[in-house]
């Protein structure tokens, strides 16, 4: 038998709860999307299977939080050291239940992987305060404590790197948590609890449900007084709803919400590192990822430069199954997501757009939608959708201040791309824009040593970086009498 086969017939498909894993109520298939094939069928969560969930996590808190912050830190070294260990089987997982090719499927695990090791190095360095007060009549002690039990919930485009952003911050704060993954992609989710299984986290610091309808069980849940903090990562319209419930107990919410990111060449910029550049941030995961570039503003004096590049070197990636050889652009993560592209693509045509490679979906099964660019007039209609898909549309700019006005015109701020011969003029221009982060010459900045986040309805806080702890920790202050 095939080592690919023994993969998928060695996988988990239970839930993890309390340290054990368990059957739930029903089961949901996940299919390959590059096939339509059934891969497994993983267990659905009962209302049941999610207070056990809850209970698991509120026990282990008392004593996970006490736990010295050294050892939290090499349990989450350890699944860092497995993971690495184990990329390649892992990278099968999430490029045969996602559809993304191999390639990014490995560079997700390593960089997913790189969110353990961060956090067990900052396990250790929760810092505190210790000062006189201005009048002299006390100290003022600040130190800071693991929120409780945290409920965590991913999107199926990045399903093991966005687990272990939240995850190993929250292991690293003494935090317990509920991890809820994509239906799309639970078996990168399970995979990854069995691996923190191994590498020694006690029972009840983490749990994994699948409820699915999602909305009803995970409204429950947030009702507990015993969950305290909501980290969540996917489209704005569930974070909005999600906002709504969390109002109710006020709990703290952490939001990693959809993009929009504008890709601004300046008429100084150096075409072939643009074009090498817009090939990364748009085409990373076949364009399913909240970074990706998803709007073109490029200086008229090097558009059709651009342009002309740009669209060759789309129209020659191969398009295949994500785990054959040598595949660039793999499957979206299920046909109806694919139809969504092509329906933005076939209204923006409507619109004017002119097609200069791609656009048209192929024959034959599988979620496939090819590398597409478009010009486009700045009022087309797809410039104000978040794409999540292989397309480029590219609008004609005449100045800084236009493409900055441009970029600016969107409800979205999570990243902007600037592409610059001259670093005063693209820091300017990074200033300007409303962005919570902004690539310079460069097409991927994501990075767990930097903070990652959002602008406007981009998000609340910040993941990652020093600042993806503190989501996790409560800050106390203690007056002393002197
Ligand atoms: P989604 O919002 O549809 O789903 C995200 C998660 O929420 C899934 O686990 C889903 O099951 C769950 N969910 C859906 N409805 C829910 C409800 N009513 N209550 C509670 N949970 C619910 O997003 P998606 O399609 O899985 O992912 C794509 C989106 O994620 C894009 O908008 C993308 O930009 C965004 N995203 C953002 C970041 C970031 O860091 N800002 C990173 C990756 C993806």
């Amino acid at each position: 038998m095939g080592g690919r086969m023994l993969i998928f017939m060695q996988l988990k498909t239970q839930l993890y709860i309390d340290g054990k894993w368990v059957n739930g109520a029903s089961t949901l298939p996940v299919t390959d999307p590059s096939d339509d094939s059934v891969i497994a069928n993983v267990q659905v969560s009962s209302d049941k299977d999610c207070a056990d969930a809850v209970d698991a996590a509120a026990r282990a808190f008392k004593s996970w939080s006490k736990t010295a912050p050294r050892v939290r830190g090499e349990v989450l070294r350890k699944a860092f050291e497995i993971m690495v260990a184990e990329a390649d089987r892992l990278a099968e997982i999430v490029s045969k239940e996602n559809g993304k090719v191999l390639t990014d499927a490995k560079g997700e695990i390593l960089y997913a992987a790189e969110f353990f090791r961060w956090f067990s190095e900052e396990a250790v360095r929760i810092n505190g305060e210790f000062r006189s007060s201005p009048s002299g009549d006390k100290r003022i002690l600040v130190t800071k404590q693991p929120i409780g039990v945290s409920l965590l919930i991913t999107p199926w485009n990045f399903p093991a790197a966005m687990a272990t952003r939240k995850i190993g911050p929250a292991l690293a704060a003494g935090c317990t948590v509920i991890l809820k993954p994509a239906g799309e992609t639970p078996l990168t989710a399970i995979a990854i609890v069995e691996i923190l299984e191994r590498a020694g986290v006690p029972a009840g610091v983490v749990n994994l449900i699948l409820p699915t309808p999602t909305g009803p069980a995970i409204a429950k849940i947030l009702k507990d007084p015993r969950v305290v903090n909501l980290s969540f990562t996917g489209s704005t319209e569930v974070g909005r709803v999600l906002l709504k419930e969390a109002a109710d107990r006020v709990i703290r919410c952490s939001m990693e919400l959809g993009g929009n990111a504008p890709f601004l060449v300046l008429s100084d910029a150096n075409v072939d590192e643009a074009v090498s550049g817009a090939l990364l941030a748009k085409m990373r995961n076949g364009g399913a990822a909240c970074t990706a570039a998803n709007r073109f503003y490029v200086a008229k004096e090097l558009a059709e430069d651009f342009t002309s590049k740009l669209a060759a070197a789309m129209s020659q990636l191969k398009m295949a199954p994500g785990t054959s050889t040598g595949a660039q652009l793999g499957a979206s993560v299920s046909v109806k997501e694919r139809n969504k592209i092509a329906e933005l693509v076939d209204s923006s045509v409507s619109a004017g757009a002119v097609v200069k490679t791609g656009g048209k979906t192929p024959d034959g099964t599988g979620a496939f939608y090819p590398a597409t660019v478009l010009t486009v007039k700045n009022d087309n209609p797809i410039l104000a959708q978040e794409i999540f898909g292989p397309v480029a549309p590219i609008v004609i700019t005449s100045s800084d201040e236009e493409a900055i006005e441009l970029a600016n015109a969107t409800e979205f701020g999570l990243i902007a791309y600037v592409y610059s011969g001259d670093l005063k003029r693209a820091i300017k221009v990074a200033e300007a824009l409303e962005s919570g982060m902004v690539a310079i010459n460069k097409g991927v900045i994501s990075d767990p040593a930097a903070q990652f986040g959002g602008f406007k309805q981009s998000g609340l806080g910040r993941e990652g970086g020093f600042a993806g702890i503190e989501e996790f920790l409560e800050t106390k202050y203690i007056g002393v009498e002197i």
